[in-house]
């Protein structure tokens, strides 16, 4: 038996044993699926009951449309709407609560962003998140991450850190030094930079994304299942897809463009993180501040069906999924923050490059179930409860704690978010199962280190993203990179990068926004 498939029968056992069964409330939340779907599906039929007029229209209202907004706003322009299809907006990177603690529904950190992402410092500077001081930046420590920020269950016991160190022998101890030394070769010799999409390609980045990150490591002959596996959770991680199906260059641009990678105890970079910042509902707490001074220009319950340029602006129309009707907005521009599959569907003569590049565009499907506990959890022995808690050689990928932050030192009630990326053929099946099949997927896994899981559970969120990002796979430079302009069409959203951080949705969007014409320029 795999240790996958020991680690599912083990928490399946153990929450038989259970003496009750739990009264666990729940369900879904989140980004509906029969909204985005009435696009694939079809839409009521009807035609514009109102035309409205406005600037510049915003089609989608993640990261990349907030910051495209936010830009406008610096520019001086007001006169704009964001429309998207949700009730509330950040898109990926959206906040919730379960049983009045906060929690995120998607996006949950962001690592203190480096001088190749100057917008991205300007927001934080904004927000009061960090300032320069003689030239330095001083973050404010209440929102980065507290101590102890991760452990891994491995081998019955926690260990702190997610590299699996504990009682490994001198041959993976030898291939984590290998690697370490070809990713602090491959720094010296090549830029990595984020956001990568607004840097161009070099060609070892080129050469890097011809081949999986799986064939790169056989290559240089790095095959130790510890440190593969350790690798192929990070790119779960990141981009949720294996190190079988994302491309070297994204497998080693998660470890150059930061901090590089370390042996524990080990080398000049040991014990050095980066600091993150996070906050109870992860990144809702960006999302949520960029989108605070948008008032009634977020239009929500809005699906963009068909964005088309006409002799003097563009015409968007959508239908308003609260009130079942359709309208027409009428702009001297728009920006297209939607994800790319969804761009080439509505924009109306798409650009070749967007066609291109939603062709080539595979979507990782994402679960995040927030899980309402009553009490504190048995733990096993080792390392201490940490912001993130990774589960060795199981299908998901860990939790986080919600109130990590919290400076109340007295246990009580919490939240644990628990993230899966179940891989690309389990997608019907996420829409298809019902919330109990994920409830009790949630509860196998995390029982085998803390059986009392269920007995404690009161409740259970689970927000789906059925294409949550374009995975960077093989191939994916011909097509990515900074988005076309295209007339009075602008684009962002972090799938143009290739792959799906904070920094490429938020400096694209910020970028678009500065780029967008007005009445009268054109
Ligand atoms: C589970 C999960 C965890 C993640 N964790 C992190 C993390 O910790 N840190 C990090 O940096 N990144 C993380 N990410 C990546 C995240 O995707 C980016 O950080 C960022 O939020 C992407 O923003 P975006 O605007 O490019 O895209 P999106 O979030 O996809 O925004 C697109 C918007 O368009 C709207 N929309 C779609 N179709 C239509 C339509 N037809 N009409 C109107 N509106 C429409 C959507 O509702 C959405 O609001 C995570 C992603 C997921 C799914």
């Amino acid at each position: 038996m795999n240790t996958r498939r020991a680690l599912l029968a083990a928490g399946a056992a153990v929450l038989a044993g259970c003496n009750r069964v739990p009264e666990i409330t729940g369900g879904f939340t989140g980004a509906s699926p029969e909204r985005g779907h009435l696009l694939r599906d079809g839409l009521p039929a009807g035609t514009p009951s109102v035309v409205r007029r406005t600037q510049v229209v915003i089609a989608g209202g993640g990261i990349a449309g907030l910051a495209a907004a936010r830009a406008l706003r610096q520019r001086g322009i007001e006169d704009f709407v964001v429309l998207d299809v949700e009730d509330a907006p950040g898109g990926n990177s959206r906040g919730g609560s379960v049983a009045g603690i906060a929690c995120p529904l998607g996006a949950h950190y962001l690592p203190a962003p480096g001088d190749d992402a100057p917008e991205v410092q300007a927001l934080l500077e904004e927000l009061g998140l960090r300032k320069r001081v003689a030239g330095r930046w001083i973050n404010d420590e209440r929102h980065l991450c507290h101590n102890p920020q991760e452990r891994l269950f491995f081998r019955g016991r926690w260990q702190d850190g997610l590299l699996p160190m504990d009682d490994v022998g001198a041959a993976t101890l030898a291939q984590y030094r290998r690697f370490a030394q070809l990713v602090d070769e491959l720094r010296g010799r090549t830029r990595f930079a984020i956001p990568a999409s607004v840097h161009p390609w070099l060609p070892e980045h080129l050469q890097l994304d011809t081949l999986t990150f799986a064939a790169w490591l056989s290559r240089n002959g790095l095959d130790d299942a510890q440190l593969r596996w350790y690798l192929d959770y990070c790119c779960r991680d990141d981009y949720g897809a294996g190190l079988d199906a994302v491309s070297a260059w994204a497998g080693l641009h998660y470890f150059a463009a930061r901090h590089g990678f370390h042996v524990p105890g080990e080398g000049a970079g040991d014990g050095e993180r980066d600091a993150v910042f996070t906050w109870p509902e992860g990144n809702g707490f960006l999302s949520r501040a960029l989108a605070a001074p948008l008032k009634e220009r977020f239009r929500p319950a809005r699906l963009v069906r068909r964005i088309a340029q006409t002799r003097s602006g563009v015409e968007v129309d959508a239908f308003d999924c609260a009130a079942r009707t359709h309208e027409r907005w009428q702009a001297a521009h728009c920006i297209v923050a939607l994800p790319v599959f969804v761009a080439a569907r509505v924009v109306e003569n798409p650009p070749a490059i967007l066609q291109r590049r939603a062709a080539h565009c595979r979507y990782a499907p994402w679960l995040v179930a927030n899980l309402h506990l009553r009490a504190p959890l048995d733990d096993r022995p080792g390392a201490a409860l940490s912001w993130d808690n990774v589960i060795h050689g199981a299908p998901g990928l860990g939790y986080v704690v919600a109130t990590h932050q919290s400076l109340d030192p007295r246990p009580g009630p919490t939240v644990l978010s628990w993230y899966m990326a179940p891989g690309e053929a389990q997608r019907g099946a996420l829409l298809q199962r019902p919330w109990t099949a994920w409830r009790d997927a949630g509860l196998a896994e995390l029982s085998v280190p803390h059986p009392d899981v269920a007995a404690k559970c009161t409740r259970i969120e689970i927000a789906r993203y059925g294409h949550a990002m374009a995975i960077p796979r093989p191939g994916t430079f011909a097509t990515a990179g900074a988005p076309p302009a295209a007339g009075r069409l602008g684009f962002a959203h972090a799938d143009w990068a290739g792959y799906s951080v904070f920094e490429e949705a938020f400096t694209l969007g910020h970028r678009a926004g500065l780029h967008a014409r007005q009445r009268g320029t054109i």
